[in-house]
């Protein structure tokens, strides 16, 4: 059974902001999934039924994945939030959003996209940063990112505010980079991982790998190479489809021919096992245990395979928008969402 913390106040914007930007059309009008989403995965109905009887308070929306932008400079053959809106929201309204989110009992940003550190050079994301960890005290403030624009300035200005750095790197070939659409030009993906790993050492960044698992890296040994980086987590995730982003029709990707299966995603597992900082997420984990906003800062859905949006929190609060979350919060808890996420606690040896 989940046992939720105690009810916060939620505040309420003032304006509408979706009016001011009006939503893409793909993605107006989808809440029958987000519904559906309600229901948790797995639960035992019987356990469903006693918990009624319990008083249901609301979702603590702990741990947040800020997608702030779709934009991105690489082309990753199976991303799976693409650039299907240019949008990115006035700063002042995304702090008005992270604040709301902060009151609603948030503990942990994560800012990512697209790529984050495109809008504004790198500059939008730092305020973002540096707002979370200095005006809301929030325990733990991490950012995902392709690593390729990231400048050492940006770690002189806003380091001290971040807690984690999670690159994205899914193969130490620079070939299979190129055929997974990680390659840009002369930049050598592989040598400026080395770089940041090295600048988030000096500048007191606890560092993490990102990698996602597919047709083309599956038989790769990474063994040597992740232990010299020595990241404090290496999440390894397998390729998965969602509908509208990276499959079907109304997709900006076909992610089909990046697809491994269970069985394989098992054996790059085996082939790793002796890496302590590995945490493995394969689909099912995946699929509904992380609590997603949009550029528009709405909640996306995945319960039904695609990304389905809320309303935005700035229009009627995070209460009411976490409903169609569809967050699978004992999953959360089960993939070990909730780990030590704070430089301060992490006791690094940097
Ligand atoms: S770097 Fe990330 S956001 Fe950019 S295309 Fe690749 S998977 Fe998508």
């Amino acid at each position: 059974m989940i046992k939720f913390t105690a009810l916060r106040p939620f505040l309420q914007p003032a304006t509408s902001l979706t009016s001011l930007f009006p939503s893409p059309e793909y993605l107006v009008g989808k809440h029958d999934g987000a519904e559906r989403g309600q229901q948790q995965v797995g639960e035992d109905p019987k356990e469903s039924q006693e918990e009624d009887e319990d008083e249901v308070l609301p979702t603590t929306p702990t741990s947040v994945n800020y997608h702030f932008t779709r934009q991105c400079n690489y082309k990753c053959g199976f991303c799976f939030h693409t650039a299907k809106t240019s949008f990115v929201l006035p700063l002042e309204e995304a702090k008005r959003g992270l604040q709301l989110l902060k009151q609603a009992g948030m503990e942990k940003i994560n800012f990512s996209g697209g790529e984050p550190f495109l809008q504004d050079r790198g500059e939008y994301l730092g305020k973002l940063v540096k707002f979370c960890k200095v005006e809301l005290g929030l325990p733990s403030v991490s950012i995902v990112s392709n690593g390729s624009l990231i400048r050492e300035r940006w770690f002189r200005d806003y380091g001290e505010y971040l807690d984690i750095l999670a690159i994205s790197c899914d193969s130490f070939d620079e070939q299979v980079n190129v055929l997974i659409g990680r390659g840009q030009g002369k930049k050598n993906h592989v040598e400026n991982l080395q770089k940041l790993r090295m600048w988030c050492r000096d500048y007191r960044v606890a560092f993490k790998i990102n990698s996602v698992i597919n047709r083309f890296n599956v038989e790769e040994d990474m063994n040597e190479q992740i232990k010299a980086l020595n990241p404090v987590r290496w999440k390894v995730f397998q390729c998965l489809l969602i509908e509208g982003e990276n499959s079907g029709e109304d997709a900006l990707r076909e992610a089909e021919r990046f697809v491994i299966s269970d069985k394989e995603f098992e054996g790059f597992l085996e082939r790793h096992k002796d890496v302590s900082c590995l945490v493995p997420e394969s689909n099912q984990k995946m699929k509904n245990s992380y609590l997603i906003l949009d550029e528009y800062m709405r909640f996306l859905n995945c319960t039904s395979g695609r990304k389905d949006p809320s309303k935005s929190i700035l229009d009627v609060g995070v209460e009411e928008a976490i409903k169609f979350s569809g967050f699978d919060e004992k999953m959360f808890l089960k993939r070990g969402g909730k780990y030590v996420w704070s430089k301060a606690d992490l006791k690094l040896d940097w």
